[in-house]
């Protein structure tokens, strides 16, 4: 857990112009009581332990950061690291936030959780901490996702939590999102609600960010113990934003490390059907945060576009519009195609097969090395394992079981 070394957010939750807390009146008491909480909490000692304790033997950190040698040859530049979120207990990075927030459930003496949840992975995190602490949890998940990922919703189900459909609107995580706030409003008294992304109203972003930094922090460390140097660049994919900016963060100080996002490009970012704001998005307000958008010219919220429910949004976190603006992090896309290729090409090459979003990572891969000699080294942040995707490519390469 990192303690802020910058001066963002702001009072006001401010990232530069962007963040902020745009929610009902209703929304603001529980807000400001999560903030005062959370920075009088995140310092004592006894939490901190408990948090480091958690992960390292509920979730099993630190993960590895690992040489990708097959990956590397086939380039023929620069050595490829791979930092192995996807070994974490329940597959993704999304459980290092889910941990730290549960903790302050708890500490807020709050029995009820609620969370949306896009792929079902953050669903699935969330249902995992509150089994292990005994607590009531209900997620939200758009239909079109439950349909998509029917797998993790079983799974959600199994560690004991309530599911709820969702069908309004495009029926994906934004609508769960809508639908998460709703409960929240209502219950406000009894129920703590996990975001899992660095997105939603402050204080959200900074606590999601400073739970996932974990990964950033373990980066530095290993990057000295294994090549003894800084990595020339890291790569990780964006929906929301918190497997990049919980590997960015421990580096934005660092700027001999390019940081570069991968958003969803669709069918291409030059057609319109994609997930990816940074690239073609606005400043607008969506969840309660002002923040690059995908918004047609009367600020409504246009559809995405993706191959990938994790990626499937069209907002992003309001810290990776500050560091878009300022040039310390760069932001691409790719398409469906290309992370379709990268799904298959690293199962095969290193015999991990990729969450679908995190190939969108990997197809990067192919832009990316040309820009580096051999003694280079090139982090990817593997945010997830692609055991939920395979059904979804299964059914694009046309196989039926
Ligand atoms: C949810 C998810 C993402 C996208 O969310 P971020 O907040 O952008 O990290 C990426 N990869 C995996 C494996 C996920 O489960």
């Amino acid at each position: 857990m990192t303690t802020n070394k910058h001066n963002w957010p702001d009072k006001d939750g401010f990232f530069g112009e962007y963040g902020g807390k745009f929610v009902p009146e209703t929304l603001m008491h529980a807000l400001e009581e999560l903030e005062k909480t959370y920075n009088n909490f995140k310092d004592k000692p006894e939490f901190k332990e408990q948090f480091y304790k958690d992960l390292s033997e509920f979730v099993g950190r630190p993960s590895p950061l690992y040489f990708a040698e097959r990956l590397t040859n086939h380039y023929g530049t620069g050595s490829i690291w791979l930092k192995r979120e996807d070994l974490n207990h329940t597959g993704a990075h999304k459980i290092n936030n889910t941990i730290g927030q549960i903790l302050l459930a708890k500490y807020m003496g709050k029995e009820r959780i609620i969370a949306e949840t896009g792929a079902g992975q953050h669903g699935v995190a969330t249902a995992t901490v509150a089994a292990r602490l005994g607590l009531e949890c209900h997620i939200y998940m758009g239909a079109e996702d439950v349909q998509r990922q029917s797998l993790n919703v079983y799974r959600m189900k199994l560690l004991g939590a309530e599911v709820h459909s969702v069908e309004s609107g495009s029926a994906t995580l934004k609508d769960a999102l809508n639908e998460a706030l709703r409960d929240w409003v209502t219950n406000v008294d009894n129920t703590y609600y996990i975001i899992g992304s660095v997105t939603g109203p402050h204080p959200y972003p900074m606590i999601v960010r400073d739970f996932n930094s974990v990964v950033g922090e373990e980066v530095v460390a290993q990057s000295k113990d294994l090549f003894n140097d800084m990595p020339n660049a890291i790569v990780a994919c964006v929906g929301g934003g918190s497997n990049a900016m919980g590997i960015f963060y421990p580096f934005i100080d660092i700027k001999e490390t390019r940081l570069i996002g991968v958003e969803a490009g669709g069918e291409g970012v030059e057609t319109g059907e994609h997930a990816a704001p940074l690239n073609d998005g606005t400043p607008g307000v969506l969840h309660g945060a002002l923040s690059y958008l995908m918004q047609n010219d009367s600020g409504q919220v246009k559809a995405t576009k993706s191959v990938s429910a994790g990626l499937d949004y069209p907002g992003v976190g309001p810290e990776h519009s500050l560091l878009k603006d300022s040039g310390r992090a760069e932001y691409v896309a790719v398409t469906d195609k290309a992370a379709l290729k990268a799904f298959h090409e690293v199962s095969e090459l290193e015999g991990i097969i990729p969450a679908l979003e995190t190939a969108h990572a990997f197809a990067y891969l192919d832009v990316l090395m040309k820009d580096f000699d051999s003694s280079a080294n090139i982090i990817v942040n593997v945010s997830g394992r692609g055991d939920k995707d395979i059904n979804t490519v299964a059914e694009i390469d046309g196989i039926k079981f």
